[in-house]
Order: C-alpha cells, then sequence, then structure tokens
C-alpha cells in the first residue's frame, strides 16, 4: 500500500477498521510522522482541557474569588496507548470528508481545480498553497454543493499548519453557514474560544456541539466529548461569574448558570467514568446543596436516571 493510500485511509476508514493500514505504519516513519502530527492536534486538546480543570479557579470558593490563583501545573499525562489510539482520534476529529460518494450524479469537478479530494492530502499534511490553496479557497467561498466539503480541506490545512487565526474563521463560517451538525468541530471551536477569552461564545458553540452530539457514533468517545464540553461550559461559565464578583457587579445570574452548569458537568462525569471532584467542588462553591452536588460515581449508575 503507497503512503498515498494511507493518507487517504487515515481519515476515511471506520475506527474499527484501521487494522489493514497497521503493518505500513509500522515500517513508515513518513506515516508515522504524520499520525503524530495529527494527534499531537489532538493531545493538544486534551491538555488544554486537563490545564483548565487543574487550574485553582475550579476548586476556588466563592469567598476565595478574589484571591489571585497560583497555577500549579497538572501531573498529568497524554493517556495515548499508541500509535493507533491516535490515529482513531485524529481520523475522529481532523475531518471527515466524505469520499465523493454523496454527491449527487453530477461528477465532483471543480472548474480548474480538478478533483478537490486531490487535494485532501496537502491538506492533511499542512502544505496545501499556492494555486492549490487558491482553487480550494475559491470553491469554499463559493455558491455550490462542494463549498462545505473545500471548507472541511481549508480547515485541515490551516489546523495542521497551526494556523489558528485562519482556521478559526473557517469553523466559525462553516459552523454558522454551512453546517453547524458537526460535533468535533463545535467542540474544537467551543474550546478556542474559550482559550481566547470569549466565554459567552465558548458555551454558545459548546451548546451547538451538545445538539450536534448524535453524530457521535461511538458510545465511548461521545461520552468523553460531552464531559470535554461540559467541562469547557461549566469553566467559561466560572470566569464570566468570578468576573462578575471581582468588578462588583450582581452575581446571582452568573452564579445560577455556573451552578446548572456545573451539574450538567457532574452528570456527564458519571456517564464518562470520569472523577467528578471538581465539577463536585464547582457545584458546591456556586451554592449547591451537598445533596445535588455529590459526585455521582458509580453508585449513581443503574439507578435509572
Ligand atoms: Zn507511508
Amino acid at each position: 500500500m503507497s503512503c498515498e493510500v494511507i493518507r487517504e485511509q487515515l481519515h476515511t476508514l471506520p475506527l474499527n477498521e484501521l487494522e489493514p493500514i497497521r503493518e505500513h505504519l509500522d515500517g513508515c516513519l513518513d506515516c508515522q510522522g504524520l499520525v503524530r502530527l495529527l494527534a499531537d492536534a489532538e493531545s493538544a486538546i486534551d491538555l488544554d482541557l486537563a490545564d483548565f480543570e487543574s487550574e485553582r479557579a475550579f476548586a476556588g470558593a466563592w469567598s476565595e474569588a478574589e484571591t489571585e490563583p497560583s497555577t500549579v501545573p497538572s501531573n498529568w499525562r497524554f493517556p495515548m496507548t499508541g500509535v493507533f489510539v491516535a490515529i482513531a482520534a485524529a481520523a475522529s476529529l481532523l475531518l471527515a470528508l466524505q469520499p465523493g460518494t454523496d454527491v449527487g450524479p453530477a461528477p465532483a469537478v471543480v472548474p480548474d481545480c480538478g478533483e478537490l479530494q486531490s487535494y485532501e492530502a496537502k491538506a492533511m499534511a499542512g502544505s496545501l498553497e499556492g494555486d492549490d490553496f487558491q482553487c480550494v479557497s475559491d470553491v469554499a467561498y463559493g455558491t455550490g454543493d462542494q463549498r462545505g466539503d473545500a471548507t472541511r480541506v481549508l480547515l485541515a490545512h490551516h489546523w495542521t499548519a497551526g494556523e489558528m487565526q485562519a482556521w478559526q474563521t473557517e469553523a466559525r463560517r462553516y459552523l454558522d453557514e454551512i453546517d453547524a451538525s458537526d460535533p468535533d468541530l463545535a467542540y474544537k471551536f467551543a474550546l478556542h474560544l474559550l482559550k481566547q477569552g470569549d466565554d459567552e461564545g465558548a458555551i454558545a458553540y459548546a451548546d451547538l456541539a451538545i445538539e450536534a452530539a448524535a453524530g457521535w457514533t461511538d458510545e465511548s468517545l461521545a461520552s468523553k466529548r460531552v464531559y470535554g464540553v461540559r467541562k469547557i461550559q461549566a469553566s467559561a461559565a466560572q470566569k464570566l461569574w468570578r468576573a462578575d464578583v471581582e468588578a462588583g457587579r450582581p452575581a446571582d445570574e452568573s452564579r445560577a448558570r455556573t451552578l446548572a452548569l456545573a451539574l450538567d458537568w457532574l452528570e456527564s462525569a458519571a456517564d464518562a467514568d470520569k472523577d467528578g471532584a471538581k465539577a463536585s467542588e464547582l457545584c458546591l462553591s456556586a451554592g449547591g446543596t451537598s445533596e445535588e452536588c455529590a459526585s455521582r460515581g458509580a453508585a449513581s449508575r443503574g439507578s435509572g436516571r
């Protein structure tokens, strides 16, 4: 199997059917490098989330809201158990271009550019440049049926190339104007808004991810992602609440929202088999009762709620 075929398969194979390319990966440094590149993008997201979780802010009680946090780096480790996990993660997160099957009767041809699919490999490697980039951009900003797929090619390119400003522009345009039903993209976009300090935006696009959560067809991946989304929302709400307190503004509303989102986070922790301690602390600090803020671990499952 050629490297080109492997690159294609990295984002078209279902997660449970990657076995056929394992042999090639074991013997090909080039493809291993690409997988690592993709996996780094995924792990960066998890790292960001872990950072937010480890922030003292989450453990800060109401009375501590005005004290400056002294953040202690977490001892979190990237839980990647092998290149295969990385592939699965990258394939699920990066892009899910349909290989030209659902386009309808018309051939998937872009005027002057050739087939859109022929740009995927370059985009996945972050090396879509010059005329290639221009062609794909023209399609992405056109009005044709392929603007969604073209935009996904741009998204993949910007993400892998680390061009995050451009990535965010395209991600927002895609979610707002083309298709809001991609939970991975909404999730990633929400996280980036959170990092940029756009807390209201982070909550809104995380909501979008929840609405589209049916798109996470793998059950264990889905619960993990929902947990991540809920954590983003709780973190954003907590920051907004804290800003109100620090500015001396009325904070009842932002506190109440923090509580509601902390409860959502708590529930998602139970569903995802995650430690709900941080969510529980936030819940309590936002005024929840010890009963409603009790970490619902294994004990709550099977209780029919
Ligand atoms: Zn190869």
